[in-house]
């Protein structure tokens, strides 16, 4: 049987995908990428935002004119929407083959095999897929999951209901993963998690683990998302700051920087106490480079809210970050305190805050003008054959000229020019393997 698998959402959900992947890695299956030729269609759905899952039910409503040109196709809807509103497309859509949550995907394989309708969206505590080893698409930089669902009570988040509760993954077995994926070929690996920093296996930390990550033989990057500001220890940030292979990169989303709307948000920390943990990171981590998360028009969120946010963007002098517009989703806490900043507000505080946020990435990545750092190769630019592009350990996209440099070689160039978005860079003279410390730049 051949079979598409369509993706949305975060990288937790691509991640799902390269695991059904390796769950149908048998004789019976075989992944494609043309839709046209498929036997079964499986899309694998968001519902963080409203948004998401619209996009998602308008490709699924599209799918039925392919059904109806190939009547034998079984169309399957996956992932955090089937869990929100499975029941519903199930009833509604009758020519929606499949619907499976999260914690549902072990069955598929029979399930297709059996090619009768069928609808499971229970949620599974003991299910972390720890035995299935995901196949691998896209990307230099492998993701392994460390954990499944959250913990945490953000009155505005839904993830929570659709991949429940934490369950974090046997450390032996997240070290068999990354190992397999050094056989690969793989250098770089991404930990992820909803809360990556709460990771906690019989007592075993998320630093610990990262300390044994960081000690497997091959391995030249670690990165991981996302981390939840409360969770930043001190000892994470000296792990962060002694392994040479972690890299100095913080995804942390901060939400919003005014005290009321993050308790409202029931985020557990202060703005005075983000700013105090990103300054602690900062002087230890060197050359960090910090991303974030900002919510913009959340219920109850003044002017003056918003002009906070703004100033915490300043403040930090984030690298860059991603902003997103309050979206109500029900089962939420949020959802009973109404929706009354109006949507025109929103869509002009986003802007304003994507504004920020982006002189804020121009003068961080202007910064290494005239320095020198390590790249990794990711693969040859799109707008010109003669350069290929690369990324620092702090995620900056660099572009240089070269046209025979192979995919996760890691070299030093000097920065000679600067975007919000990408840096431009020249290779430097090296020896390979480079030396721990790359050479100072020269005037
Ligand atoms: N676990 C991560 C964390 O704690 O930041 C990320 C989870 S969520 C998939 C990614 C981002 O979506 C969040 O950081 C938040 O900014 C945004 N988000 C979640 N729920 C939202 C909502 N109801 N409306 C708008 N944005 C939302
Ligand atoms: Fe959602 Fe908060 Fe959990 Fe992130 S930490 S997944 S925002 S509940």
């Amino acid at each position: 049987m051949k079979v598409h698998i369509k993706t949305y959402g975060c990288q937790m959900n691509k991640y799902d995908s390269e695991l059904i992947s390796g769950l149908l890695k048998s004789d019976d299956f075989e992944l494609i990428d043309d839709i046209e030729k498929a036997d079964a269609v499986l899309v694998n759905t968001c519902a963080v935002r409203e948004h998401a899952e619209n996009r998602a039910l308008s490709n699924i409503s599209q799918l039925q004119n392919l059904k109806k040109r190939k009547p034998g196709m079984i169309l399957g809807v996956l992932g955090c929407m089937s869990k929100h509103l499975g029941d519903k497309i199930f009833e509604d859509k009758t020519y929606v083959d499949l619907v499976l949550g999260p914690d549902s995907y072990r069955k598929l394989p029979e399930i297709l095999n059996s090619k009768k309708r069928y609808k499971d969206i229970e949620s599974r505590y003991d299910e972390s897929y720890t035995d299935i080893f995901p196949t691998r698409k896209e990307g230099i930089s492998a993701w392994v999951a460390i954990s499944r669902g959250c913990d945490e009570e953000c009155s505005y988040c839904i993830v929570p209901f659709t991949r429940g509760k934490e369950r974090s993954r046997p450390v032996n077995n997240i070290i068999d993963e990354i190992k397999r994926l050094l056989d690969e070929g793989f250098k770089e690996v991404t930990l992820i998690g909803q809360n990556v920093n709460s990771y906690n296996y019989n007592g075993l930390d998320f630093p610990e683990l990262l300390e044994k990550v960081s000690g497997i033989e091959g391995l030249k990057r670690i990165r991981f998302a996302t981390s939840h500001p409360m969770n930043l220890s001190d000892r994470l940030i000296d792990v962060m700051a002694e392994e040479k292979t972690v890299c100095p990169y913080l995804h942390l989303p901060v939400q919003s920087g005014s005290n009321k709307i993050l308790k409202a948000m029931k985020r557990s920390y202060t703005v005075e106490k983000y700013i105090e943990i990103t300054e602690k990171a900062k002087i230890k981590i060197k050359d960090l480079a910090i991303t974030t998360d900002i919510i913009s028009g959340f219920p109850g969120e003044s002017e003056d809210d918003h002009k906070l946010n703004v100033d915490l963007v300043k403040r930090v002098e984030f690298d860059g970050g991603f902003t997103f517009k309050y979206s109500p989703r029900d089962k939420t806490e949020a959802y009973t305190f109404g929706d009354d900043v109006p949507e025109k507000v929103k869509i002009r505080r986003l802007k304003e805050i994507s504004e920020v946020l982006r002189e804020c990435a121009l003068k961080k990545n202007r910064e290494w003008i005239g320095k020198v750092t390590e790249i990794m190769i990711e693969g040859k630019s799109k707008r010109d054959n003669s350069e290929v592009f690369g990324r620092t350990g702090g995620f900056k996209k660099v572009i240089l000229k070269h046209n025979n440099l192979s995919v996760s070689t890691i070299i030093p160039v000097l920065i000679k020019n600067a975007t919000s978005q990408t840096l431009f860079g020249e290779l430097i003279e090296y020896s390979y393997p480079p030396k721990a410390d790359p050479p100072p730049a020269e005037e």
